[in-house]
């Protein structure tokens, strides 16, 4: 089931960008494994993937222990301040930057265990109450104050969509994030890039290639439907 699952979803992102004429190398598939059994994580594995997405710390910290070292591990949930030190040397990347004092944390810890961090800041692109991130208008102020940060490295934004029936109406949403990229890449800030647009889930991914997506983050779609607590 999941090696079908990948398989379609695969060939989702070809065609997506065949008609947005884009490089399918240019985008990487995370696979949101949240809530799911290790075996689950090997079929995919078996399957080919080398990304997964977690969005619970300690639960990232226990699969990244049991499951092969090539794997690439992303963090992409809300991320606390004191749970910073169990990741730092073992995520690929951390997409969920949303505040300076994250960054800060994320900087010292990286200072401490000698490494540098990949991160992404994250964008709340509705400015939706209920999720996390920081405004549009607030996006250059924020990256230009992680950017002097030691051990850290800015490289693009992620965006989490509202959730919505019909895909399109969140491409208003994945378009500003490319801009928003593209605004920031040309104030050639110090340290920063924005090589990397993590954007599009199980519901809207394909519309998020077509808009430039480089990280689509698909769970349900791979997986199947999550049975929180199970893990
Ligand atoms: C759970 C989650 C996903 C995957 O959601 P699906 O709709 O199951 O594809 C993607 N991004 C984030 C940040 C998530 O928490």
């Amino acid at each position: 089931m999941i090696r079908e699952n990948l398989n379609r979803v695969r060939a989702g992102i070809e065609t997506a960008c065949e008609r947005a004429s884009r490089e399918p190398s240019e985008v990487t598939l995370i696979a949101v494994s949240k809530t799911k059994p290790l075996e689950d994580l090997q079929e995919a594995y078996g399957a080919g993937v080398r990304d997964f997405g977690e969005n619970k710390v300690q639960e990232l910290v226990e699969k990244a222990a049991a499951m092969p070292q090539d794997i690439r591990w992303h963090m992409i949930g809300h991320l606390q301040r004191n749970k910073v030190k169990y990741i730092v040397d073992k995520v690929w990347m951390i997409h969920s930057v949303d505040s300076l004092r994250l960054a800060e944390e994320i900087s010292r810890e990286a200072q401490k265990k000698q490494t540098e961090v990949r991160i992404l800041v994250e964008v709340n692109a509705a400015q939706e109450e209920s999720k996390f991130g920081v405004s549009p208008s607030q996006t250059e102020e924020l990256v230009r104050q992680i950017a002097v940060l030691p051990g850290i490295r800015i490289c693009g934004l992620m965006t989490i969509a509202p959730f919505v029936t019909d895909p399109e109406e969140n491409r208003k949403y994945f378009k500003q994030l490319k801009k928003l990229a593209v605004d920031i890449e040309g104030k050639n800030i110090d340290n920063v890039s924005m090589n990397f647009l993590s954007m599009g889930m199980t519901g809207d991914y394909l519309v998020a290639v077509e808009e430039g997506a480089t990280f689509v983050r698909v769970g349900t779609g791979i997986f199947g439907e999550r049975n929180y607590g199970a893990f």
